[in-house]
């Protein structure tokens, strides 16, 4: 089973706003989605990183639907680019990433959803015959939430297929499994070799990928930068549920549900200290599973 990771977009922050220790120096996030050869659903993808649906290039229009096929964009959209300014890299973008692949859109069989922030979903409509695995809650909270609270959490509707009600396979419906060292219940995804499970807090429904083979939990957005996670490893005592470090800067101020967040957190630090392997989308690092 491949599983590879792609980075569709850098984005420079401040270290300390985005939780990474009290230097305010900037540090480079990426913006990850992988590719997972699914034995039984084949060529699958993990989310869609930042592409053109977000930021269309200057060149081609802007904010303009004349140009690049595609369409406008909302206020609130537009507002949320501005503000993080991510950089697309061309080599990191799908089409092309597939394309070395001999495979097109269309070749996509499923795409995961780890949960509905706009650097996940980015490029979701632009798969309109894949199916689609994700969180039925996350999606129901998506389609509840006002103006205020997707902007806040970077949530755009129109991001998504207008037909995604009908295409959306729930996680929640795949069958339970135990994982080891404090990851809890999870879902199957490919038996004995990867399983989605459970990161709480983020945002709704939020789901991160184990590999069983590798010791490797993709923890998503539990984090955006694993140094954050060390620290918390660092501070967590025996018997605790809460690591000592919480989450800070813009993780915090995002979260669905800080309390929650911060018990991910312990978990995530707790299978750390058991000999696990972490992997987040943002990370500036290399990670294990990274193929461009
Ligand atoms: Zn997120």
């Amino acid at each position: 089973m491949k599983f590879e990771f792609y980075n569709s977009a850098t984005i420079k922050a401040p270290g300390a706003l985005v939780g990474a220790g009290p230097d305010w120096s900037p540090v480079t996030l990426k913006v990850r989605w992988a590719f997972l050869d699914h034995p039984t659903f084949g060529p699958t993808l993990v989310d869609t990183g930042y592409g053109p649906s977000t930021y269309p290039s200057l060149a081609s229009g802007g904010s303009s639907p004349s140009g690049n096929g595609l369409p406008t964009r909302s206020i609130g959209l537009r507002m949320y680019t501005s503000l993080f300014r991510a950089r697309l890299r061309p080599e990191g973008q799908i089409d092309a990433v597939l394309a070395d692949k001999g495979l097109t859109l269309e070749d996509i069989q499923y795409v995961i959803v780890t949960h509905f922030h706009v650097d996940h979903v980015s490029e979701l409509r632009r798969f309109s015959n894949a199916r689609i695995l994700a969180s039925r809650r996350g999606f129901d909270a998506v389609r509840r939430a006002g103006w205020r609270a997707s902007l806040l959490h970077g949530t755009f509707t129109e991001l998504l297929p207008t037909d995604l009600d009908r295409r959306l396979e729930p996680i929640e419906a795949l069958p339970p499994i135990n994982l080891p060292d404090g990851l809890g219940t999870g879902w199957l995804l490919v038996p004995e070799l990867a399983s989605l499970v459970p990161m709480n807090g983020h945002a709704t429904g939020q789901v991160g990928i184990y590999i069983h083979s590798e010791h490797y939990l993709y923890a998503v957005d539990a984090h955006f930068v694993l140094g954050a996670l060390d620290r918390a490893a660092e501070g967590l005592e025996p018997g605790l549920t809460k690591p000592k470090v919480t989450l800070s800067g813009l993780p915090r101020l995002i979260a669905d549900d800080i309390a929650a967040a911060e018990t991910t957190l312990a978990r995530l630090a707790a299978f750390k200290r058991a000999g696990g392997r972490v992997g987040l989308c943002h990370d500036p690092d290399r990670d294990p599973f990274d193929a461009g």
